[in-house]
């Protein structure tokens, strides 16, 4: 358990990821938001979510719902992805399992500079988007969405992030998302985006 007074009502977030516990943790302080944050790590009841919506909100509220029901406690899930123009928004909600097997970033990475081998610069357009839902065990549910707009470059640079950090450069920046530091990163990442949409939410419908 990370944060909050004593006392302070708890939120689940549903990830095994210590990088985005300790993100969402950072924002819900800087928010001056006083819940205290769980991982799912305790809770091994809870079941992997098949992610089989259509869209990334779909996702986050199905993953949202079930450590909600499982844990009797306010629950936050995301489900993000990179959605590229001339690829009609795709990956999409595919992301993680573009190349076939979930969570291969190189073969999803080199798959989708294949398929943008021959398009012109002025149209490898793309962002990264993130839905974060709220789901309170009275069924009181919210979802908020971030994104970064930028394009798609021919050759991966950068060793920091992951999944297509090294091949997407933000719009105004030279730099891959996978060349910047972790914190510059979150300042403009569409994961940081829709968490500090999400925190007045979460202030406002979690109570003591
Ligand atoms: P999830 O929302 O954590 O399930 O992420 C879905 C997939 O989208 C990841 O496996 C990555 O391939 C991609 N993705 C999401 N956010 C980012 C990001 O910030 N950088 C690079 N890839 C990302």
């Amino acid at each position: 358990m990370t944060g909050g007074p004593a006392g302070a009502p708890r939120v689940v977030l549903a990830t095994r990821n210590q990088h985005k516990l300790a993100e969402l943790r950072r924002i819900l302080d800087d928010a001056a938001v006083a819940v205290a944050l769980l991982g799912i790590d305790g809770f091994p009841e809870i079941p992997e979510v098949p992610e089989t919506g259509a869209t990334f909100a779909e996702n986050a509220l199905l993953k949202a719902r079930t450590v909600a029901k499982v844990t009797g406690l306010p629950a936050v899930a995301d489900d993000s992805g990179l959605c590229v123009d001339a690829l009609g928004g795709m990956p999409g909600v595919f992301s993680a399992r573009w190349a076939g097997r979930h969570g291969d970033d190189e073969a999803n990475l080199v798959l989708v500079l294949g398929q943008l081998a021959d398009v012109p610069p002025e149209r490898r357009g793309a962002h990264f988007a993130c839905a974060a839902a709220l789901v309170l065990p009275d069924g009181r549910e919210r979802v908020v969405e971030g994104r970064i707009d930028g394009r798609v470059i021919e050759e991966p640079r950068g060793t920091g992030g992951f999944g297509y950090d090294p091949i997407f450069v933000p719009d105004g920046d030279t730099r891959t998302t996978a060349e910047m530091t972790p914190d510059e990163k979150d300042a403009i990442s569409h994961r940081g985006r829709a968490f500090r949409a999400l925190a007045p939410l979460i202030a406002e419908l979690v109570r003591p």
